[in-house]
């Protein structure tokens, strides 16, 4: 018999210096002058924070985030091991893999210099169309908690600093920079700060990130109830507060309300204004010196704080300006602009092989009817893999989270891998999805100077001189800094994608040119598309999907074709400049879906791989709908009305609709799934891996049935008027069944509930209750089982959830074979929120705790009293 208990192993990397003696740092606070602690209190630049050499301080360097590690520049030169995205972690719910995952993100973010990873997002999925819900561990703030709590302890382990974001509310994106979210206190406490509490009170986590929304009528940046009086002084959160980028947009009143650090620098609303306001008296130096102590704590830890320096006597230390321009001594520090480790050795990218088993871990089985999964090349001696998303997967989500990514496992390259010799494959996409323009592969480019495979990249003065020039491997380029003087931000030259393409076969071509600003399109020479696209609404989507000027050309195959875009970009100060060329054969869907169809007709079983289109799961903007993008619900139904082995795989970071489901032989979630997305999925349908995965957020059926669907502010106002009933919590309250529930996933096994006992019936004052779950393995195959602890309060109320997860764990066992889980379900989970006492209570009577394998799946019960 098996027997397994849950738990992390909780610490800190030798050499990661725990927390110092207050005095150390206030032996330096003293010596400085009010304009140097200001000046630590914004950054340096985009990804740096101040140093002050005179004290020993380095810089230390932030960056991006919770799928890999960007570093400061967005640069193929530079790529990121590219990990599944957090709802694929979430739905591992494995908080040992998921802190061995952190750990290894943690190394790689070390060897390229990077001090404080601005990760893990643990904002709620409130609604499935959130656009960056992917970035999220789930719906629900349990399963959120113990992985964010793991993921932050693995970063810990590698010796860098955690970021959790956003705090608090940030959980949709339509008017994220001013909405209030309106969120009654119980709810606050009981759903959306339960992450952060966790964070901060469990793994001593070293940085809280504050959005740019309101909650409550207050902005986060100046909301000095939740920063200081929750966060500090209630958690005991001894970290940094950080604003969001361009979040703090007040002197005064972000000052004194308990955030530390303005990001990015060197300009912003503290510096010279700061130093004034408390000249002025209107915010105490005590304010200023409390944050400086917490950023000196954090550069200890992270071991940016050294020996100190010369003696100080008051004046400023480097002479330079508070605002406007990085103070010298802040000259980039280069180790991380290139990628480099402080020891001069090259990073340490994350290991694929790591990365493989979390994505085919997060891999969901919904659906295996017949036992259509896993594939046995034994009888399947033909496979038609089919869909957009099989040939073209979207491995990353939009935003801050993206990463120049290594290199990229696509499910029909792997699977015609893995099948070579054994089966016949043929791959047929289907049907296109795009609204952007898709980048031409990179091997059909070539540099027109050089000649090398890629593009040339020239930078131009207003009158056309050529300042610089460079050969590079990409076709999508973001700029937040470092552009020649005169370029983007108020100047007027240009940026030119210059490159020759070889066009696989005659016909015509969609190109698009992508930028913002004005943009000309040229084929040979010959402008043919010019236009002005416009400002997007969020400056993120400058990244994602810039604004795009197309031309449909006709493009022979046995000459290249050389192809121009041009951008001066717009003035627009807290945009990144973005220039990108799009290439594709023009499509023809009609064609596609038959050569589909066929194929599936002629092959023993199809995969067909849907999901989301590349640039709409993305930060800056929500998604407008659940539904599929294009034709591909029509594929899926064609293919499995052709093929009666049909195996659907929806890639995806958030729900879809799937009205096919009942009509295809198995379908699973791949999610988001990172670079080795193909590899991984390959593993999953042949067999060689597990789909370990439980869904960490409800699927519809229909969206009029989602608890909460559209999260778009009304008079600036986004009102949480759900309560508690978010996800399975609404749909179990409504009665409403979804297409798959919170928690369902099936692996390749069976098993029994067989027994359930917990450890009093009678709950101590403030106790946890110890539950143990006997299960056995009744399938074909050895298979790891997550045990999931729902509990009910004693009395039923409207408002509240009928049930709530309180507790998971995971079991492997062999065939026929028992295991035992332990369960703790926490105190917490008893209690809820007493706003008019400002505490928390435990209702009195009897709890159930219902034991099962989703949230519709419950077949254990357990009674336990509570006086
Ligand atoms: C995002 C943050 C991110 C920051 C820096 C913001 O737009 O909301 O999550 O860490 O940019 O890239």
């Amino acid at each position: 018999m098996n027997t397994h208990h849950e738990g992390l192993l909780p610490g800190r990397a030798t050499g990661r210096a725990g927390t110092p003696p207050q005095t150390a740092e206030r032996g330096l606070l003293a010596a400085l002058s009010l304009e140097d602690k200001v000046r630590l209190l914004t950054g340096a630049d985009n990804w740096r924070t101040c140093p002050l050499p005179a004290i020993g301080l380095r810089a230390m360097v932030v960056s991006d985030g919770p799928a890999g590690v960007r570093g400061v520049t967005m640069d193929e030169r530079n790529p990121a091991a590219s990990l599944p995205c957090p709802s694929a972690l979430g739905a591992t719910w494995d908080p040992a893999l998921v802190q061995t995952l952190a750990a290894a993100l943690g190394t790689e973010a070390r060897s390229k210099g990077v001090d404080v990873l601005l990760a893990p997002t643990i904002n709620v999925m409130r609604t499935p169309l959130s656009g960056r819900g992917f970035e999220s561990f789930g719906e629900d703030p349990v399963l959120i908690s113990r992985l964010a709590v793991a993921f932050v302890v693995g970063l810990h382990q590698a010796g860098v600093a955690a970021a959790v974001k956003h705090f608090v509310g940030n959980d949709s994106e339509t008017g994220r920079w001013t909405y209030d979210a309106r969120i009654a206190g119980h709810v606050l406490r009981e759903l959306y700060l339960v992450p952060f509490e966790a964070c901060a009170r469990e793994a001593d986590v070293d940085l809280v990130m504050t959005g740019y929304n309101k909650v409550n009528g207050i902005t986060m940046t100046e909301n000095g109830p939740l920063l200081e009086h929750v966060l500090k002084e209630e958690w005991g959160f001894t970290g940094v507060a950080l604003s969001d980028w361009h979040a703090a947009r007040s002197t005064v009143a972000t000052a004194a309300a308990g955030l530390d650090l303005a990001m990015p620098g060197p300009a912003g609303p503290w510096g010279a204004k700061l130093v004034a306001a408390v000249r002025a008296g209107a915010i105490g130096e005590d304010a200023v010196d409390a944050k400086v102590l917490r950023i000196l704590r954090l550069a200890r830890r992270v071991g940016a704080l050294g020996t100190a320096g010369p003696a100080l006597d008051g004046t400023p230390l480097d002479g330079t300006p508070l605002d406007g321009t990085a103070p010298d001594g802040t000259a980039p520090d280069d180790r991380a602009r290139d990628g480099g480790a402080p020891n001069g050795l090259g990073p340490v990218l994350a290991d694929p092989a790591l990365l493989r088993r979390c994505a085919a871990a997060a891999f969901t089985l919904l659906r295996n009817e017949r036992a259509a999964l896993p594939l046995d090349p034994g009888t399947v001696r033909s496979l038609a893999v089919i869909g957009p998303n099989a040939v073209s997967p979207v491995t990353q989500g939009g935003g801050s989270a993206t990463v120049p990514q290594v290199s990229v496992s696509t499910p029909a390259g792997a699977l015609t891998q893995a099948l070579a010799g054994l089966a016949r494959v043929t791959v047929r996409p289907g049907c296109v999805t795009w609204t952007i323009v898709p980048e031409p592969p990179r091997h059909a480019l070539r540099d027109p100077d050089t000649g090398e495979p890629g593009v040339r990249i020239e930078f131009r003065a207003e009158d056309g001189t050529l300042i610089s020039a460079e050969h590079r491997g990409a076709t999508m380029f973001t700029w937040w800094d470092g552009l020649p003087e005169g370029i983007g931000w108020g100047g007027r030259g240009t940026i030119v994608l210059r490159t020759c393409y070889l066009a696989a076969h005659d016909g015509p071509y969609v190109i698009g040119a992508g930028g913002v600003g004005q943009l000309t399109l040229t084929v040979n020479g010959i402008e043919v598309a010019a236009g002005h696209t416009d400002v997007p609404a969020d400056p993120v989507e400058a990244m994602v999907r810039p604004g795009e000027i197309r031309a449909t050309v006709y493009l022979p195959a046995d000459r290249e074709a050389e192809i121009g875009v041009r951008l001066r970009p717009d003035d627009w100060p807290q945009g990144p400049v973005a220039i990108r060329l799009g290439l594709v054969p023009a499509p023809d869907d009609d064609a596609m879906l038959s050569e589909a169809v066929e194929a599936a007709r002629a092959a023993d079983a199809a995969v067909v791989v849907v999901g989301s289109a590349p640039a709409t799961e993305s930060e800056g903007f929500d998604r407008p709908g659940l539904a599929l993008p294009g034709r591909q619900d029509e594929l899926v139904r064609r293919v499995a009305a052709v093929n009666d082995r049909t195996i659907v795989v929806v890639n995806a970071g958030m729900p879809v609709l799937m009205p096919w489901a009942d009509e295809v032989a198995a379908a699973g979630y791949a999610w988001l799934p990172g670079q080795a997305m193909g590899a991984a999925l390959a593993d999953v349908l042949l067999g060689q891996a597990e789909p370990a995965g439980r869904l960490p957020v409800t699927i519809p059926a229909a969206e009029a049935d989602c608890p909460v669907l559209h999260a778009v502010p009304e008079a600036g106002r986004l009102e949480y008027r759900e309560g508690l009933l978010i996800g399975y919590r609404g749909y179990d309250r409504a009665g409403t069944r979804p297409r798959f529930p919170f928690g369902h996933g099936l692996g390749y096994t069976t098993w029994a509930y067989e027994s359930a006992a917990a450890d009093t019936p009678m709950l101590a004052p403030d106790g946890d209750l110890g539950v143990s779950v006997v299960l056995r393995n009744t399938g074909p195959r050895t298979g790891r089982e997550v045990i999931q602890a729902y509990l009910e309060p004693p009395a039923a109320d409207p408002g509240r959830p009928v049930r709530a997860l309180a507790a998971f764990t995971a079991v492997t066992a062999a065939p026929g074979e028992h295991a035992t889980a332990r369960l703790t379900v926490p105190a917490r989970a008893f209690a809820r929120y007493d706003e008019a006492a400002g505490s928390w209570v435990r209702p009195s009577g009897e709890f159930i705790v219902r034991i099962g394998r989703s949230s519709a799946d419950l077949p254990l019960l357990l009674r336990v009293k509570s006086w």
